[in-house]
Parts: C-alpha cells; sequence; structure tokens
C-alpha cells in the first residue's frame, strides 16, 4: 500500500527546528504561532529581509543573519543547512525564520531534507507570502469573481546550472499571476511576456515594501514595465499581472495629475 501515516519517531537529538514565516515584513503580521516561538526560541537564523521588529520578537535568542539575497549560493544554502542540524544538536528551541512563507521561494526543501536526514525533529509555521500582501496593498482580489479563477506564484530565476524553466508560458497562461525577485529584470521581463503573446496592455503592477510604512505601489499596462527601472526600487518587490488590475490602472490614470506610470504611496 502506498499510503502510509508516518510514526513519530523517538528521537535521540532532543532540539527541534522550526521553520517560521515572518510575513512580508511588519512584524504583526507573523502567525500567533511564530511569534510564540520566537518568544522562546534559543537561537534563530533569519534572512536578510527579515525586519527588526520581528526579529525584536525573538527577545532571549541569538540571532545570526544567514540571508542571502536572491538565494543562488547553493555552497550558503548547505552551510545553512549544516547550521541548522548543528544547532538543533545543541539548543532546544531552533528557529529559521523566512520573509513572507517559508514554503515559497525559500528553499525550505533544502533545510528539511537535512534535516530529516540528521532525524532532527521539524515544524514548518507558514506566514503571509508577499502577493498576499501586495494584493492588501493594492486593495485587488487576485481571484476576483468571474475576471479571475486562478493565481500562479512565479519566479523568473533559475537556479545555476539547471535547465531553463519556461516561467513566461506559466504567467501567459494564469489569470493573474506575481512575479517575486523580478523587479530588477522588470525590462526583460516584460519584453519576454510580450514576445510569447501577452498583450502590451495587460494591466501591471509593482508592489514595493508591502505592509511596510514605506510601500510604493505602481501601476502602468505590461509595456510600460520596462519603466520600472526609473522608479528607483530598493526594497522587495513584485511584479503582478492581469486583468484584475485593470481597476487599479484605471483608478491611477484617472486622476488628472497622475502621469501614465503612476504611483500612489
Ligand atoms: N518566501 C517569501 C519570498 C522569498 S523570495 C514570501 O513568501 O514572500 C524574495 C522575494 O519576495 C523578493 O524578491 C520580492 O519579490 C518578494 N517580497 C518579499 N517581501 C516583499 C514585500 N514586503 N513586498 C513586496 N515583495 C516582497
Amino acid at each position: 500500500m502506498n499510503v502510509r501515516q508516518t510514526p513519530r519517531a523517538m528521537r535521540s537529538i532532543p532540539g527541534k527546528v522550526y521553520l517560521v514565516g515572518a510575513g512580508p515584513g511588519a512584524p504583526d503580521l507573523i502567525t500567533l504561532r511564530g511569534a510564540e516561538i520566537l518568544k522562546r526560541a534559543d537561537i534563530v537564523f533569519h534572512d536578510a529581509l527579515v525586519r527588526p521588529g520581528t526579529l525584536a520578537l525573538a527577545a532571549r535568542a541569538e540571532k545570526i543573519a544567514v540571508g542571502k539575497r536572491c538565494g543562488r549560493h547553493s555552497t550558503v544554502q548547505q552551510f545553512i543547512n549544516k547550521r541548522l542540524v548543528d544547532a538543533a544538536r545543541k539548543y532546544h528551541t531552533v528557529v529559521r525564520l523566512k520573509g513572507g512563507d517559508p514554503m515559497l521561494f525559500g528553499r525550505a526543501h533544502e533545510e528539511i531534507a537535512a534535516l530529516r536526514a540528521a532525524d532532527i525533529e521539524y515544524e514548518v509555521v507558514p506566514g503571509v507570502t508577499a502577493a498576499l500582501a501586495a494584493s492588501a496593498e493594492l486593495g485587488v482580489s487576485l481571484t476576483r469573481r468571474g475576471i479571475a479563477r486562478n493565481v500562479a506564484f512565479v519566479t523568473a530565476r533559475v537556479g545555476a546550472g539547471k535547465a531553463e524553466h519556461d516561467w513566461a508560458k506559466n504567467v501567459a497562461a494564469a489569470d493573474t499571476a506575481v512575479i517575486y525577485m523580478g523587479a530588477g529584470q522588470a525590462a526583460e521581463i516584460a519584453a519576454t511576456l510580450i514576445a510569447r503573446g501577452v498583450p502590451r496592455d495587460t494591466p501591471a503592477a509593482i508592489v514595493e515594501n508591502a505592509s511596510l510604512a514605506e510601500a510604493r505601489r505602481f501601476t502602468m499596462p505590461l509595456c510600460e514595465l520596462a519603466r520600472a527601472a526609473e522608479l528607483g526600487i530598493s526594497g522587495p518587490a513584485v511584479i503582478m499581472l492581469g486583468e484584475v488590475f485593470a481597476s487599479a490602472l484605471l483608478a491611477a490614470t484617472e486622476e488628472p495629475t497622475t502621469p501614465s506610470l503612476s504611483a500612489t504611496a
């Protein structure tokens, strides 16, 4: 039989590792469970994107930054995996604190595999992913009834040495698409999508620093996404595409003083 219930193993290592989603940035957008675990954590390994206000919840823990922005360095990842395993042998409550949700674009699989291989107990605590915080910032439902029945969370990046994944095909097929880690390549992304036949006037949005006081929102048709370079985006940002953003685009362009590449802070 292929359906099995996995028994809880008796473990010799007392430490437990929690992969906790920190949420998109605002310290009060972590789950209650995540906050409670941080409070009793002995050691926290956190991403670069995790804000000081969230780290402050781990009052008694040693805090170690292991962030690798863009997260493509496999040796760095192996080092993180090893540190988690080592920490579980030494501490009771170990937290791997990741931006947004730990299971989306966060290499959680590799960390979980390392913990399993070392027979270390772990638990994943979900978090609010950037796409949902950005949807909230815009006040736009990603699955607005009658317009969108699906949402694709996509990244245009692929790991070094990996075959090129056809992310553009996924974006073109989705009613609503949210592109992570792509704001720096907005021009290339737009060109690739247009070349694939995505209509040039597809409504698009960029949301930077979603959930934070310094959040910025921009709306534009896809063909103007290339101008994102002019926006001076330095914080984490998602690119969003789909008809559901038409109302946001329209609202911005209707304001007489607003340029077509419209910003709302
Ligand atoms: N696990 C995370 C994603 C990690 S990849 C999550 O679930 O959100 C990092 C990317 O997430 C960034 O390059 C950016 O595209 C996006 N991101 C993270 N925080 C963000 C925020 N506050 N606002 C907008 N985008 C954000």
